[in-house]
């Protein structure tokens, strides 16, 4: 190791590893530029020192920053008393630099429906498969945005009252004569209480729309459980509603033996 030699292994952007380096020098002397640090009373805190530096593999060059400063000197002196190992003082920034790790690829919400759809209306096919697509891709603002408007499609068809109505079945207006809407909160409900959906299956379309009142900033990964309950139910609502009316159960003309009907409506 000669007295050029870098302390530590530094990045070589062409070995794509990090690799002994050395100064480069010209008629014996480094290629280097060294910049003391003072301190207000011209007390020399610490320096810095830029290079022009080569790869001992593959003798590439690259550029190097190599600070040292008092504490860094103080604190690699204490590690040597304390456990005898020699440690590098300096800090580095090395040109060209080593390329960031790419960041984690979003996990892939991997959602598989148990259910084969036949029977949905059109809008409601292309409303679920987009609320799916959106939970795929971590699009979880999306995603509740389009389960909300996944359940007011369902309330719509299954004949719940788009607006407020009086006693006498009139509808109930603003000032300016329009038709006072129901809130979503309030169909959520009404569906309950006509007996599409279960109170569990209720709630969870609260929680959903309490979520899409949100920001979409305000969304947490952890409401990803409570986006991902929010589908299935949707899709059990989805069976209940569309596709259990049209299922054709021939098992029940086979199966002769009584034992077997019991408990089975
Ligand atoms: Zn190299």
């Amino acid at each position: 190791m000669s007295s050029f030699d870098i302390q530590s292994k530094q990045y070589c952007h062409t070995c794509k590893i990090h690799t002994n380096h050395h100064i480069v020098t010209k008629n014996g002397e480094p290629v280097q530029y060294v910049e003391e640090i003072l301190e207000d009373d011209d007390y020399v805190y610490g320096e810095v020192t830029y290079a022009v530096v080569q790869c001992k593999g593959c003798d590439t060059i690259g550029f190097l920053r190599i600070y040292n400063d008092m504490d860094n000197w103080q604190y690699a002196h204490r590690v040597k008393e304390e456990t005898g190992k020699d440690i590098d003082p300096n800090d580095y920034y090395k040109y060209p630099e080593e390329p960031k790790k790419e960041s984690a690829p979003i996990p892939y919400n991997h959602y598989e429906s148990k259910i084969k759809f036949k029977h949905l209306p059109e809008y409601i096919k292309e409303l679920r498969s987009e609320a799916i697509k959106a939970y795929k891709e971590d699009l979880l603002y999306l995603c509740a945005t389009g389960i909300r408007m996944l359940v007011e499609a369902i309330c719509k068809e299954k004949g719940i009252p788009e607006y407020k109505k009086n006693e006498d079945g009139s509808l109930q207006t603003y000032k300016d004569g329009n038709p006072i809407p129901n809130s979503i909160k309030w169909k959520i409900d009404e569906l309950h209480k006509r007996g599409f959906i279960q109170e569990s299956a209720r709630d969870i379309l609260h929680q959903v729309r309490e979520m899409g009142n949100a920001s979409a900033h305000d969304i947490e990964k952890h409401d990803l459980r409570t986006i991902r309950s929010a589908l299935e139910t949707v899709e059990l609502i989805l069976y209940t509603i569309y596709e259990l009316p049209n299922q054709k159960i021939y098992e029940r003309k086979t199966k002769q033996n009584p034992e077997d009907m019991k408990g089975s409506n």
